[in-house]
């Protein structure tokens, strides 16, 4: 049997409340039964005996008549030292009969005489009573067994009734408190169960926090725990989507540049063949040359969109530096700013180069170099859309390194916290594909460099480190 949060809560509370009731109910009428005993047998035998010391009143039949009718109780009284009875308010044949039982030995708690029951109670009087036996008496209350009885049930009723009365109010409380934990409960599971039947849908973020503004604090800690969770979630569903995207999208662009690589190869060809007519008949065309370069960059490029298409994406497999030609940074950072001049110019961006001539040459394919520079300047000038000032800087660094940075005056990297903007396909801009930094890395660390950067409200610098040549 399954029973909800709310019975279970309600039957624990109510067994306990029941259990609890009983118990000190139980406890109660057994103290309250003993109090009344000793009140009515002990308490009275000692009044009694006091009354008889303070006013030095004899022990006679009489007397004891008297006192039964104030006291509504038998007495009877007798020396301390034998147990003898020589003045009492009983009858003769009670009489004869309680002394026939104290002859036993003790008086005892309880007597019968003829056919009523009496609980005995004894107290000494005091020195000064007057006593015709000579010695100390004692005075003996005999109380009937039904009287106390009857005072014990009318204490009984009351404790009883109290009782019930405690387990009304703790069963009315036990409804109250599980009705408050189980409400949200059943309300955080319906909110859950709605979300869920949304699931296959864009939903927005859930809620549950406020669907719980009232209930207790936990739950709406737990509340609040589980919207974020489920924020994360649809956060994770959107990357997911959006990575299926980005992997059909890759695909398809690997077999574009898989058909781009022939017709790039020609112009390349041409424009070299071109290049070489021009050379013998002594003239000379920059166009050219920058055609030649750019048809590199892209032939790069598409080479990287291949690798990235292809099994191949994993650590870039270093080069053997020594078979590499010396390049200077500041002249592929030169030849970078010649492509892209023009661009500065018309987004109002004003370009600055701080070359320091100690820095040294470093052994590098420079098509790659030049592509990692070109992804950095193409970043910062987007991160300038209105304007701004692009610094291009090249100088020597520690440890015998070469460090490049590209500078921009935007408003900073805006990374998300545990994302890597260096990893493939991560991008914040709308039209962004997130290739340009891992590109760039994959070239550095391709040449045992390093990269990096360091990023405020006021610009970013984007640097990278490579071995000098020797
Ligand atoms: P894409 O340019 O397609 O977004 P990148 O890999 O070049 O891909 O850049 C990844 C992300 O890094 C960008 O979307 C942007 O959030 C951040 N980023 C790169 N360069 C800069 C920069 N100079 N200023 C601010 N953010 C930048």
């Amino acid at each position: 049997m399954t029973l909800s949060i709310r019975s279970r809560l309600l039957l624990a509370m109510n067994l306990l409340a029941i259990g609890v009731g009983v118990a000190v109910g139980w406890a109660g009428v057994y103290v309250s039964g003993r109090a009344i005993e000793q009140r009515l047998v002990d308490e009275s035998a000692r009044n009694a005996a006091g009354l008889f010391g303070m006013m030095r009143l004899p022990f006679s039949d009489g007397l004891m008549v008297r006192l039964r009718q104030v006291l509504g109780t038998e007495v009877a009284a007798g020396p301390v030292d034998r147990l003898e009875i020589v003045a009492s308010s009983l009858p003769q044949p009670d009489v004869q009969e309680l002394r026939s039982q104290l002859t036993q030995g003790v008086m005892p708690r309880r007597v019968s005489l003829g056919d009523r029951v009496y609980l005995v109670g004894g107290a000494d009087a005091a020195e000064r009573s007057v006593s015709p036996a000579g010695g100390r008496m004692r005075l003996y209350v005999l109380v009937p067994e039904e009287q106390i009885r009857a005072a014990q049930k009318a204490s009984e009723e009351s404790i009883i009734l109290v009782t019930a009365a405690a387990i009304l109010v703790a069963t009315l409380v036990a409804f109250w408190l599980s009705h408050t934990i189980a409400n949200p409960i059943r309300r955080l599971a319906g909110h859950m169960d709605r979300l869920s039947e949304h699931a296959g849908e864009d939903a927005p973020a859930a809620d549950m926090g406020a669907a719980l503004d009232r209930g207790p604090k936990e739950l709406r800690r737990l509340a609040h725990s589980f919207d974020r969770l489920l924020a994360r979630l649809l956060q994770a569903r959107r990357q997911l989507a959006r990575t299926a995207r980005l992997a059909t999208l890759g695909q398809v662009s690997a077999s574009v540049a898989h058909e781009l690589r022939n017709p790039l190869s020609g112009i390349k060809m041409n424009a070299r063949v071109l290049a070489d007519e021009l050379a013998k008949a002594g003239l000379a065309d920059d166009s050219l040359d920058r055609i030649i370069q750019e048809a590199d960059r892209m032939d790069l490029y598409v080479a990287e969109l291949l690798d990235l298409a292809g099994k191949n994406a994993g650590p870039p497999e270093p080069h053997d530096l020594a078979m590499l030609p010396k390049v200077r940074l500041d002249e592929i950072g030169e030849s970078v700013l010649a492509v892209a001049e023009g661009r500065c110019r018309h987004a109002g961006v004003e370009v600055q180069r701080r070359w320091d001539a100690a820095a040294p040459a470093v052994r590098a394919h420079g098509t790659q170099l030049r592509q990692a520079i070109f992804n950095l300047v193409q970043n910062a000038l987007e991160a300038m859309p209105s304007g701004g000032a692009l610094t291009l800087a090249a100088g020597p660094a520690e440890a015998g390194r070469v460090r490049f940075s590209v500078t921009d005056t935007g408003t900073g990297v805006c990374v998300p916290d545990g994302e890597d903007l260096f990893e493939p396909f991560f991008t914040t801009k709308p039209g962004g594909v997130g290739l340009g930094l891992y590109v760039c890395r994959r070239n550095i660390e391709r040449h045992r460099g390093t990269v990096g950067y360091e990023s405020s409200r006021t610009g970013t610098t984007f640097w990278f480190e490579l071995p000098a040549a020797d």
